[in-house]
């Protein structure tokens, strides 16, 4: 088989390799070391009890004849398409535009067999690694925008002209930053206009706790004629190891041409996936009813709380960490990896390096606050003494 030419244009997955390989070197030269890790965007926080409960009951029920399934519906189970329909979206939509996944991050290659190659696609730099990579395995043409400082670390995408593929993300995964109703309205405006598509990554929704502030693309007038969005249990319940996620495509979405995307898009699903696990939509069922969550969320957005509070105490500028529990810390002029050594090295804390999710994050450490409060106050306290 001869490698595919798109392949070669990745760049090397560098970022958590390279990560670990200064943190051994760092931990060979000091055994005693005890390193905070504010760098994978991982969730810390158990599961609620209630949850695990019903793992377990959905997996005791295969134990029995009369509870055994085999395969399930690819698309989901209806119970918990419904659910979704009912708690996040108000019944705005129906069950039947709700697709359920395995999480986001394989819902986005599936979606991109749907793409096919040759579109244009535009993305943020800095982004979430998987846009750009998704979009390159498959030969798409990319547009970068640079989300940086000067503009708020608010993109023009209304800029654009022509027939494009968005990839939106708020609030942002690396920067923490979220956008505004009127921000978010004026590209749905834009994008209906010039026939575009968005596709809006929702993965840290449910930060958002301002209610002016939009948790869905939907919210925004038009969005049904020009959006699909994605939703994820990892960051809302812990489900980064379950698996489990959520699309939904508006039955009034269609191609330029005219045909339904939703129509091809479960097409799709039959033909490359089994459907989600009966275990994880089992456990995703009681996590939309567990009252446990609104305070894991509110643990971690305190977090950034204290985080931002003290890195302001050190006159580092730091962006994001309001609706999302990540920010965006300017430590310019030193490069995205002289303060990650530096903060390694002096201060035993780990961090993102900004350049790793694209170029215009130079400069910039992502900090994640999803860590346990112990750590997160220790690494506070050590972040006291810091000294650039
Ligand atoms: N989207 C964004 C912006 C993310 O940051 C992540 C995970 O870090 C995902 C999607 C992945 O979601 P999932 O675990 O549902 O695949």
């Amino acid at each position: 088989m001869r490698r595919s030419s798109h392949f070669a244009s990745l760049s090397q997955h560098y970022l958590f390799p390279e990560i670990d390989q200064r943190k051994h070197l760092f931990l060979g030269e000091n055994p005693h070391a005890k390193v905070i890790s504010l760098g994978i965007g991982d969730t810390t926080h158990p599961l609620p009890k209630e949850v695990a409960e019903g793992i377990s009951k959905s997996a005791l029920a295969m134990s029995h004849r009369d509870g055994y399934v085999g395969y399930g519906p690819s698309l989901g189970l209806q119970h918990l398409r419904e659910a979704i329909a009912h708690k996040v979206y108000g019944d705005r939509f129906s069950f039947d535009e709700i697709t359920i996944s395995d999480g986001t991050k394989p819902d986005l290659a599936r979606f991109a067999l749907l793409t096919g190659g040759k579109q244009k696609v535009a993305i943020q730099d800095p982004a979430y690694p998987v846009y750009l990579e998704t979009s390159q395995i498959i030969g798409q043409e990319i547009l970068l925008l640079p989300a940086t400082a000067e503009n708020n670390f608010f993109p023009d995408w209304t800029s654009l002209k022509g027939p494009h593929i968005l990839f939106l993300c708020y609030p942002n995964n690396p920067t923490g930053v979220s956008a505004s109703r009127e921000q978010l309205q004026n590209i749905v405006d834009h994008a209906k206009n010039e026939g575009m598509l968005i596709l809006f990554d929702a993965a840290y929704a449910s930060y958002i706790t301002d209610p002016a502030i939009p948790r869905s693309i939907f919210e925004l007038e038009g969005a049904k004629e020009c959006a699909i969005e994605w939703g994820s249990f990892s960051k809302s319940a812990g489900f980064s190891g379950i698996r489990l996620g959520w699309c939904l495509i508006p039955k009034e979405l269609t191609y330029s041409t005219g045909e339904s995307i939703l129509s091809d898009w479960k097409r799709l699903i039959s033909t490359t996936f089994n459907g989600a696990s009966y275990l994880s939509q089992a456990a995703g069922l009681e996590a939309l009813s567990s009252p446990s969550y609104h305070k894991i969320i509110e643990d971690y957005l305190e977090n950034a709380h204290l985080l931002k509070q003290a890195l302001a105490e050190k006159n580092i500028a730091t962006f994001g960490g309001i609706h999302a529990p990540f920010l965006w810390a300017d430590f310019s002029p030193l490069s995205s990896w002289e303060a990650f050594d530096h903060l390694l090295s002096k201060h035993h804390l780990l961090t993102t390096p900004g350049s790793g999710f694209g170029q215009a994050g130079e400069g910039y450490l992502r900090l994640s606050a999803l860590g346990t409060r112990p750590d997160i106050l220790e690494a506070i306290h050590r972040l006291k003494s810091l000294k650039i």
